[in-house]
């Protein structure tokens, strides 16, 4: 929205400026030259809205560029820690978090971690 404001002002800037130009050359009153100026002075503003637009657009849009970023290196150095602590798991000999057992008894499915079927009670390990 900032930014067409920016434009907007240039374009009417541009128009003054053109305008009273061709005025100037035409009828040769000084005076005109006034509304020049005020061309010029509104294509600068309007310069200075688009800078200061695409400034701000960046100054915005980076803090949550951080914000992605560090929470996949977040995510990347949680799944390191669980590779390591499952890695960990396998060498003393238990099996990893997700490998699944199923009950002598009844047949339900588990957890390798869990000690007794939650159907029937039966000892899994
Ligand atoms: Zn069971």
């Amino acid at each position: 929205m900032v930014r067409i404001n920016g434009f907007v002002y240039i374009i009417i800037g541009g128009a003054i400026a053109f305008f009273s130009n061709l005025i100037y050359n035409k009828t040769g009153t000084g005076s005109i030259l006034l509304f020049f100026y005020v061309g010029l002075l509104f294509i600068a503003v309007g310069f200075f809205k688009v800078v200061s637009s695409l400034i701000l657009g960046k100054k915005e849009k980076e803090p949550s560029k951080i914000g992605e970023r560090t929470n996949s290196v977040l995510a990347n150095m949680i799944n390191k820690d669980m590779a390591a602590v499952d890695i960990a798991r396998r060498s003393k000999g238990a099996p990893p978090a997700n490998s699944i057992v199923s009950c002598p008894r009844c047949g339900t499915r588990h957890y390798a971690t869990s000690n007794f079927c939650h159907k029937c009670g039966m000892r899994l390990r």
